[in-house]
């Protein structure tokens, strides 16, 4: 009987355990995100990357500030400053936009679906703060075979 009870007992601890550790991980990516308002948002950045981060705009190809920049360093959120993208993976697609075969991590950028102007295509946001950076399409070099199209707007850059 004893046992039965010590059984339960552990069996509960772990429950209580298990349930904390979850809501510990829950709150630090709660901590991780950066929410702000559309005024506040606004307010933070330049009306061009207002226009293509928070309302999803493209900038004009051949236009931006990295579509023919080839210095080594890393690609960061313009909104947020997360590191998004190295050097080390950015490629010359002739697409005018700034364009990668893969992300710096997988946490730091998300895929959703974008069903806008009559086709399906898969937006990328920053994970941190969802601002827009771009598509990315399943035409890209190997290894990954995927091109990550980018607007410069919603990047800035560190030179390593
Ligand atoms: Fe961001």
């Amino acid at each position: 009987m004893a046992s039965i009870k010590k059984i339960l007992l552990s069996a509960f601890l772990l429950v209580c355990i298990t349930s904390c550790a979850q809501q510990t991980s829950n709150q630090k990516e709660m901590e991780d995100k950066i929410s702000k308002s559309d005024e506040q948002w606004k307010h933070k950045l330049t009306e061009e990357e207002y226009q293509v981060l928070r309302k999803k705009g493209t900038e004009r190809a051949f236009t931006g500030e990295f579509w023919n920049h080839h210095e080594k360093g890393i690609y960061i959120c313009a909104g947020c400053q997360l590191e998004l993208f190295s050097s080390e993976t950015k490629f010359e697609s002739g697409s005018g936009w700034p364009s990668f075969y893969d992300a710096i991590s997988k946490d730091n950028v998300k895929i959703k679906k974008d069903v806008s102007f009559g086709m399906v295509r898969e937006e990328l946001v920053c994970s941190k703060c969802e601002g827009h950076l771009g598509h990315v399409f399943p035409d890209g070099p190997k290894p990954t075979g995927l091109r990550y199209c980018i607007n410069s707007v919603s990047l800035d850059f560190k030179k390593l």
